[in-house]
């Protein structure tokens, strides 16, 4: 198998319209799982971890852009004010998966349980697809196609993910076999949007790909506004309205039984997620956080 070194994303994208089948690598936490387990023998590998064009993270015009080869680890270390990402981030895997991968590597992988993907969807975030001379950016939704199934085409590469950053408390949670170095069984990352006075709720694990529970955004929403806190946050909201959320958010999983956990118990663990991260948001909101 040859192994493909560019030193620019220039050079790495003639090296992709040269050799569609050739499969990139950034950290390899994923793809070499496959390859030692003999679930893929590609032509070559592209090795793209060593391009700078892909460890950009910045800041414009109210919009936050995330390298695709931007590990786990500087997110946590440089991101810190996008909580829930910086959050996902540090659930990932362990230390060593967390220097490696990326967030490239998860959209490229497109799994259902890819921890970045609940907060890219809470986050309406636009994936960045380059190929020579061009490139176009595609909604979350429109890149993340299905279980490991993504709109990218051969010739293109994951440059990064954009997103416009809005104010609001938040979180990302996961339930799985034990606190660290664990895929989600279930996951959650919601979001109070107080410029947009918005609820935004995504799940991971619990369907075929990443979904968004628009159902209980929009009655907790309006929850909110009935109750009057978006002006202010020290209204409360009663015990069974947080139960109604918790309730639609599960509503929303399309779960399936498998080897990690049962479609009853993924539904039974949002239950318990989406109390707990409303929970959460409004105290960090009562306190001003
Ligand atoms: C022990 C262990 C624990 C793990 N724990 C977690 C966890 O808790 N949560 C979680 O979400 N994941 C977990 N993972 C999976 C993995 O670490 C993540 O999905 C990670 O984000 C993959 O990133 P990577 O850079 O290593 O991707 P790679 O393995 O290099 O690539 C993954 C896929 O993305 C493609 N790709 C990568 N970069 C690009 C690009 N720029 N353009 C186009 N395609 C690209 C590759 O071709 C490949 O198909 C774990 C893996 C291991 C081995």
């Amino acid at each position: 198998m040859d192994v493909l070194l560019p030193r620019t994303l220039e050079e790495a994208l003639e090296m992709k319209a040269a050799h569609p089948q050739t499969v990139p690598l950034a950290g390899g936490t994923d793809l070499m799982v496959d390859l030692n387990f003999g679930r893929l023998r590609p032509p070559s590998i592209l090795d793209v971890s060593r391009l700078p064009e892909l460890r950009v993270l910045s800041r414009e015009d109210g919009h936050c852009f995330l390298g695709a080869g931007v590990p786990y680890s500087r997110i946590t270390a440089e991101l810190g004010e996008f909580r829930p990402l910086a959050q996902a981030s540090r659930s990932v895997g362990s230390p060593q998966i967390r220097n490696r991968g990326t967030v490239g590597g998860n959209l490229g992988t497109a799994s259902p349980a890819g921890d970045i993907l609940p907060v890219l969807a809470v986050y309406q975030a636009e994936v960045d697809l380059v190929r020579p001379g061009d490139t176009r950016a595609l909604a979350w939704d429109r890149f993340l196609l299905g279980p490991k199934r993504t709109a990218i085409a051969p010739d293109e590469l994951i440059a990064g993910v954009r997103w416009k950053v809005f104010r609001g408390t938040g979180s990302f949670s996961k339930i799985g076999t034990r606190n660290a170095m664990v895929i989600a069984v279930a996951s959650l990352c919601l979001v109070l949007d107080e410029d947009a006075r918005q609820v935004r709720a995504a799940l991971g694990s619990c369907g075929p790909t990443i979904l968004r529970a628009a159902a209980a955004e929009d009655y907790l929403t309006a929850e909110l506004r009935r109750a009057g806190s978006w002006d202010d946050p020290a209204c409360r909201l009663g015990q069974p309205v947080i139960d109604a959320f918790a309730e639609r958010v599960a509503d929303a999983a399309r779960p399936i039984d498998d080897v990690r956990g049962t479609a009853a118990y993924r539904r039974h663990g949002l239950r318990v997620l989406a109390r707990r991260a409303l929970a959460w948001a409004l105290e960090d909101r009562r306190q001003g956080r």
